[in-house]
Order: structure tokens, then sequence, then C-alpha cells
């Protein structure tokens, strides 16, 4: 959209391996696979996808190997119109991969091997943050080593540009990052990791946001599944819900709900509003299968 900042996301590429089988294999135990599917991935990765198709002017800055997933995920980059001058090789570790084990029940086992992801260095982002404004918006999560997501976020913080932490994997943090965070936007599992409160319904949820309030985080969301999301701002406490649809596969769907809520501050749309649209967004997303295919663009929107 015309006159909007940019969206800076700083994050994880990954390539997932997925093998359907018809049972997961025990240790030690080769089982004998049905089908096999290569797909891009990394939360990084997926929000930025999920940001570029909805609309917004994307940079991803990421860290990936000088080997073949990288260059293949640069180019899926680029498909997506975003712009890739801030990805840097790795001239020694390989790309980030999954390795996805699934079973004839959708129940998974999961190896990571971060690869490169592990080594983008405060150093990487340097020249990138230099040139943020007021106007843009930061987006991160926190498959990158935490102390680049520290420096990064303080250093946005000290350009007035917005942060928005999705805090998955849920990862100790230092307290005085806290009131340099626009938003925080964790699910129920990593609001408890955080806060030490057991999110199990809207009042532990709010209990949970107001924590993160308390801690100086400016707004809280946190995601609730097909229950939708609880918000806390200054002027608003409260459940937005999300639209009821037939999930096919929930793979994702924080991703998509992170990009498409960046997007919506891009714009400069109220929080409550920004939430209902990511909310429409993530509801897409399940109906689909996959994680970066099932993100929806910004045509699909519903008005
Ligand atoms: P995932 O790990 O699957 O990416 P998550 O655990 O990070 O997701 P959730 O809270 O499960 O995050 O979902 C994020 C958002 O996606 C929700 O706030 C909601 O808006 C949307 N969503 C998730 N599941 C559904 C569903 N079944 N129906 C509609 N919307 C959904």
């Amino acid at each position: 959209m015309s006159g909007s900042g940019k969206i800076v996301v700083i994050g994880s590429s990954n390539t997932d391996m997925v093998v359907k089988s018809r049972k997961l294999p025990a240790p030690g135990e080769t089982v004998i696979g049905e089908t096999f599917l290569m797909n891009p991935g990394g939360k990084g990765a997926n929000q930025a996808v999920a940001a570029a198709r909805l609309g917004g002017k994307v940079i991803m800055a990421a860290r990936i190997g000088n080997d073949v997933f990288g260059k293949q995920a640069v180019s899926q980059f680029e498909n997506e119109n975003m712009d890739t001058a801030f990805i840097t090789v790795d001239k020694e570790l390989p790309s980030g991969v999954a390795l996805i084990n699934v079973d004839a029940n959708g129940e998974n086992c999961i190896s990571v091997a971060p690869g490169s992801n592990s080594k983008l260095s405060p150093g990487h982002l340097e020249q990138l943050l230099e040139n943020i404004s007021g106007q843009d918006i930061a987006l991160l999560q926190l498959e990158i080593p935490v102390e680049t997501a520290v420096f990064a976020i303080r250093k946005c913080f000290d350009k007035k540009s917005r942060v928005i932490l999705n805090p998955a994997p849920a990862s100790p943090l230092p307290e005085d990052l806290f009131p340099c965070l626009f938003l925080i936007t964790p699910n129920e599992t990593e609001a408890g990791l955080l806060t030490g409160i057991q999110v199990t319904d809207i009042q532990s949820a709010a209990e949970a946001a107001r924590q993160l309030r308390t801690k100086g985080v400016a707004n809280v969301i946190i995601t609730l599944g097909s229950k939708g999301a609880f918000l806390l701002t200054d002027s608003y406490s409260g459940v937005i819900a999300a639209p009821q649809v037939t999930a096919v596969d929930t793979t994702a769907a924080g991703d998509c709900f992170n990009g498409a809520l960046a997007v919506a501050l891009a714009e400069e749309m109220p929080l409550e509003k920004a939430v209902a649209f990511a909310g429409k967004a993530a509801a897409l997303c399940v109906t689909r299968l996959g994680a970066q295919s099932s993100m929806p663009y910004r045509s699909e929107m519903p008005a």
C-alpha cells in the first residue's frame, strides 16, 4: 500500500524436509515412508512471505549457507517481491534445515539444524538498522541468536521504529528489553513460559498480558488458536474472536498472524482493527495445507 512504512523482518530461513509414513520411527528403527516434500520454512521467512503477500514492503534479513537450499530461499523471496539485500551468506555453516516425520494421524517429530541461522550477528544488521525509520515496523522471532535479536530490538527502539516480537521459541529475555517492545505476540504456551502464569482461558490470558505490560511492553497480544487473540493496550482489553473456519492444517497460523499484523501496523490501522485483519488472514491460512504455500494474498482478504 503506497505511503506505508517498510516491514523489516529479521529472522530464520529454513528448508523443511517432510517424510510422511504410516508410523513414526522408534529410536534405532527405519520406517519406509510414503511421500517426501521439501518446503521453504523458518519462522522469519514464513512471516516475511505472509507480510509480502498481504501487500507489505518487506526487507528480509537472514543468514543462509553457501548451498542450494540458501540459493533457493533467496530466489523464493525474490519471487515474493521482497528486498533481499540484507541476506548474507555464511561460508562455513549450511543453511538451516528441519527434518520432519509425520505419521498417518498427523503426529510429527521434528529435528532442526539451525546451521547458518545461528550465525546471524549484530554486525550483519548494523547498516540495515542505521536506516530504519519511525514509520517502519521491525518483526522478529527467536530462531536466531537471542543476543542478535536483543541488539536489533534496542537499535529499532532507539530509531523509534515499532518492534513486534513474536517470542517463539520462548527463551529468557533481559528484563530491560520489554520496554523496547511496541508489541509482543506469544501463543498460550509462550505466554506461560514468559510470565509463569499458565494460560488456559481468557482470565489467565488477561493476567499474563497484564504482567507483560507491567514489565514495560506497550501492547500485548496472546494468540489463542481457534478462539482468536487476547489484546491488551492502554485502552482495550479483551478477546478478538477468530473467524470460524474448518481448519485443514494449522501449520504456520501464528506466522501468518504476525506477518499480517505487521502489514496492518505499517498501514497505520489501529490495533483492534489490526488484530481482526491478522485473524482473518490466519483463518484463511488454516484452511489450506502447508506453511508458506498457505499464506493468503491481499486480493483474497475479505473487505
Ligand atoms: P502455529 O504454531 O500453528 O503456527 P501458534 O501456536 O503460534 O500457531 P495459535 O495461537 O495457534 O498460534 O494461532 C495463531 C492465530 O491463528 C490465532 O490467534 C488465530 O487468529 C489463528 N488460528 C489458529 N487456529 C485457527 C483455527 N482453527 N481457526 C481460525 N483461526 C485460527
